[in-house]
């Protein structure tokens, strides 16, 4: 069969029935018609990866977005989506409001040519219209929720065109929780391609030239200033920060697996370790915030890299004393709730603890993975609720429980603080924003969340003006004063009972 020859292909219909063909389609149902289009090894190492509970369905961000920032970060790549028109619409809207400057490519598809395989059919000849080395290392094509429950099979696609390699996965919102994870799905599928490369023969270096020292790959996205401040870590053991993954260009994929050890510094790329640990490099969690976590990194990452004891000693002799110094100068004072779904949100909430900070629960809607198991232990140890995978219910049920001076969280839960007229921080723009790691890192919290606690009186005065105007039934701009109707609300109710029971019987049938 010649490679651009028609495949025949068993396309699942079954993956356009239901409501429709969006997340609000139901998980169980587009998972079954994944299964039944040849998927089901896919959603098993998911399943496995990615532990759910308590809640399966993503409830921030379309999680094939983590996919598509890593492509779009990369230099030299084109990412292309394959899925409903409006998943891309939103996806192509997230990626450009976070300031991608890069084009995403589309493959649109209608229920024919879902159904008669004309849609691979397209990928393929989009695949193979961008593949032009002189532009391209890599094509990334991700097949989002309709097509992996369809079925469209990305594995057969040529693994390379014109030297130009092409990167096939299916990020589904039933198989893949979280946009965190799904930038592990990517960063992973490199990496194996990547090792693959390595194992056939000689690879280019980076761009950035090799380092004569062992190397410390990175696993996680940072504050820009986070790897330098590593870097100067690392430099006193006698080691050198490596590329961090996900990497900005292809080779730095080869430098990366190519380390004396990976420093997991962020916990959930569970597939990204696989690779690793295939290519025999040890890993180590947690990472170099705080005193404690400094001190216990500095002598983690020097045992996996067989570095002596007195030079482990000397780093922590010339690092601890300025951290332990920048958080005594810049104290956090106050009862604080912690939530978000980036995966660094056990190592934030170690530095507001020893910032002094009155920590009651750190919730993160990232899976619970060895790579974090010292930092929650640290966190326990000090009465720190740790909840993974936590739901948006819990921790709003945290903030409603502890009543916190500053509550920092995604979107609906600063909404929810503000609604009691508590502080709130974002969590992605206000503490992502911020450098972590050594001495910055331990002095960097300190303002942005004393300035918020301090904006207590202006929250209670807001309040007070605005009473519960404009709240729950009477939120939005009216041109009267909003009035009742308790008989339209019961109309309601009852048709929705109506029909709840109706899908019941449906059901059992
Ligand atoms: S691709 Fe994303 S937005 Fe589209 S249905 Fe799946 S989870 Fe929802």
């Amino acid at each position: 069969m010649s490679e651009r020859s028609v495949i025949p292909i068993v396309a699942n219909p079954a993956a356009l029935d239901g409501d429709g063909t969006g997340c609000h389609a139901g998980a169980e149902q587009m998972q079954a018609a994944a299964r039944a289009a040849g998927k089901a090894g896919m959603l098993d190492q998911y399943a496995n990866d990615y532990p759910k509970g308590p809640h399966d369905q993503p409830q921030s961000m379309c999680p094939a977005f983590g996919s598509l920032r890593v492509g779009l970060r990369m230099r030299r790549t084109a990412t292309i989506l394959s899925g409903s028109a409006c998943c891309v619409y939103g996806l192509t809207f997230t990626s450009h409001f976070y300031g991608a400057r890069r084009s995403v490519g589309y493959v649109p598809f209608n229920s024919e040519t879902l159904v008669t395989g004309k849609l691979f059919e397209d990928i393929r000849d989009a695949v193979h219209g961008q593949a032009d080395p002189a532009r391209y290392d890599a094509i990334v094509i991700i097949n989002l929720c309709v097509p992996t429950a369809s079925g469209v099979p990305l594995q057969i696609l040529p693994k390379e065109i014109n030297g130009v390699r092409v990167i096939g996965i299916d990020v589904p919102g039933f198989g893949v929780p979280t946009h965190a994870e799904a930038k592990d799905v990517l960063s992973a599928a490199m990496l194996k391609y990547a090792r693959g490369e390595i194992a056939a023969g000689p690879v280019a270096a980076p761009r950035s030239g090799i380092s004569d020292r062992p190397t410390v790959t990175l696993l996680g996205e940072m504050f820009p200033a986070d790897p330098m401040i590593i870097g100067g870590m690392l430099d006193l053991l006698g080691l050198a920060a490596g590329p961090v993954v996900p990497t900005r260009e292809w080779r730095e994929l080869y430098a990366a697996l190519d380390c004396a050890a990976v420093a997991a510094i962020h916990p959930f790329y569970t597939a990204s370790l696989r690779e690793f640990d295939a290519a025999g490099r040890p890993a180590v969690g947690s990472a170099p915030v705080g005193h404690d976590g400094t001190e216990a990194w500095l002598q983690a990452i020097g045992d996996a890299c067989n570095v002596g004891q007195r030079m482990i000693d000397n780093a922590k002799n010339r690092f601890l004393p300025a951290i332990r110094s920048a958080l005594a100068t810049a104290p956090i004072k106050g009862r604080i709730t912690l939530s978000g779904y980036e995966g660094s949100e056990l190592l934030v909430a170690r530095l507001l603890v020893e910032s002094g900070a009155d920590l009651r629960y750190v919730g993160s809607a990232c899976p619970q993975t060895p790579a974090s198991d010292t930092d929650r232990a640290w966190l326990q140890a000090r009465g720190v609720q740790v909840q993974y995978r936590a739901s948006l219910e819990q921790d709003i049920a945290a903030v409603n429980e502890f009543k916190p001076d500053v509550a920092i969280g995604t979107t609906p839960v600063v909404q929810a603080a503000k609604e009691l007229s508590l502080p709130a921080l974002y969590f992605t723009n206000l503490i992502s924003a911020r450098p972590l790691m050594g001495a910055a890192g331990a002095g960097s919290l300190a303002t942005v969340i004393n300035a918020a606690i301090a904006n207590k009186p202006r929250m209670d005065a807001m309040k007070s003006f605005f009473g519960d105007a404009g709240s729950g039934d009477r939120a939005g701009v009216w041109e009267g004063v909003p009035v009742a109707r308790p008989e339209f609300r019961e109309h309601n109710r009852r048709r929705l009972e109506k029909a709840a029971k109706k899908r019941k019987a449906e059901e059992m049938i």
